[in-house]
């Protein structure tokens, strides 16, 4: 079989860059192993324009929320499937400092701040010091867009569900062949799978781990997302809600752990008056790097190999918008913006 293009993964990053090329024309195959545990199938799906302590924003937000905001759109039409939700974050200060940040940021004109007044929160929830809204905030539906994505490529004979092995892969001129496939390039966007992947694993990976319960809450309002440290996102099954995260640098394996569980459930006994069940507990690595930014483009040594990874943990804004860029790159030699180009670090992997 020759396609122009043979995709490994099929996670977020996997879904958006076979998105584009096809809809450019491009014949792809995309091999996938279906990992339940991949971190595409285990994120919250949030594209939040701000974060932390003090409230800044996140990079490139002003262009990669509205783009993301009308792709994910665009691609729920073409799949009949609701693709996005906006879900604020009520944002629950949990120190008087941050409250602080927060009022200053939004005196400073920050427009993705809010006051929002709903004395109902106190029904809800034991709250300290107080709530303010960031808005807009979209929610990848990646329970239903991943599944979806992965039925129309099989109905176009366009997915191989198997674990891709790196030894049967060869390198020709101007092609690759693996198994009965010849493909004008192989592009990797196997997650952290990466990180060990012999073309390259020299790249800056850092990866973490991150843990997440679903619960079942009846009563609590699905309106918006609930933050304070942990985040509350209402599910799409009837009151289920998806409570995460940590960000473990240090780990053994993938699985959930206790410790996370014991946590999580205390600091929600704290913060909220409803009772929950817990359901389930869920676990992945995040393909996240030192620089914080993607990974995006061609191997220096090898025209044939390219790799769409590196997306941390802000895959479901980044993926859309690099992956557009890097299909017209891959199609009309369009530039990849220099910060997401894996060009950055040609003389690491140029190194044998
Ligand atoms: C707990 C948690 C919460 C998160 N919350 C958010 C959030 O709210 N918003 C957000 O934007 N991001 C979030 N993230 C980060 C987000 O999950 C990642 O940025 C994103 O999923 C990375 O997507 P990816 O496609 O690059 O990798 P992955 O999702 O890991 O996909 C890689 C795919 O490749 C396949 N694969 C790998 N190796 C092989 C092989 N050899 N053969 C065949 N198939 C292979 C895997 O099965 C998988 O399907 C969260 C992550 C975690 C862990």
């Amino acid at each position: 079989m020759r396609v122009d293009f043979l995709l490994i993964g099929q996670g977020i990053a996997g879904t958006w860059l076979s998105y584009y090329l096809s809809k450019k024309g491009a014949s792809i195959i995309v091999i996938d192993d279906a990992a339940q545990n991949a971190a595409s199938r285990v994120a919250a799906g949030i594209i939040n324009p701000v974060t932390g302590r003090r409230v800044v924003r996140t990079w490139m937000i002003e262009e990669l929320l509205p783009f993301a905001a009308s792709a994910y759109e665009q691609m729920g039409k073409e799949l009949g499937i609701t693709a996005l939700l906006q879900k604020d974050i009520i944002d629950f200060f949990s120190a008087p400092d941050i409250k602080l940040a927060f009022e200053k940021r939004l005196q400073e004109g920050e427009g993705y701040l809010k006051k929002w007044d709903s004395p109902l929160l106190n029904d809800f929830f034991h709250v300290d010091f107080g709530w303010g809204m960031i808005s807009p905030v979209y929610m990848a539906q990646l329970e239903d867009i991943l599944p979806a994505w992965r039925l129309h490529l099989t109905a176009n004979q366009q997915l191989a569900e198997e674990k891709f092995d790196p030894a049967q892969l060869f390198l020709h001129d101007g092609h690759i062949s693996y198994r009965d496939i010849i493909a004008q390039k192989i592009i990797f966007c196997d997650g952290v799978a990466a990180a060990n992947n012999p073309w390259f694993s020299k790249l800056p990976f850092a990866l973490h781990k991150g843990e997440a319960l679903i619960l079942e809450i009846p009563d609590l309002p699905r309106e918006n997302i609930y933050k304070k440290g942990l985040t509350l996102v209402p599910l799409k099954e009837k009151n289920y809600f998806w409570l995460g995260s940590n960000y473990l640098w240090e780990y053994k394996n993938d699985l959930p752990t206790e410790k996370f569980q014991n946590e999580a459930r205390q600091k929600l006994n704290y913060w909220l008056k409803l009772p929950f069940r817990i359901m389930d507990h869920k676990a992945a690595l995040r393909p996240a790097n030192v620089e914080r930014r993607p990974f995006v483009g061609i191997h220096p040594l090898h025209p044939s190999i390219g790799i769409f990874n590196g997306m941390g943990t802000k895959g479901c804004s980044l993926a859309p918008y690099f992956a557009k860029q890097f299909a017209e790159f891959l199609l009309s030699g369009e530039a990849i913006l220099p910060e997401a180009d894996i060009n950055r670090f040609q003389k690491i992997l140029s190194r044998t």
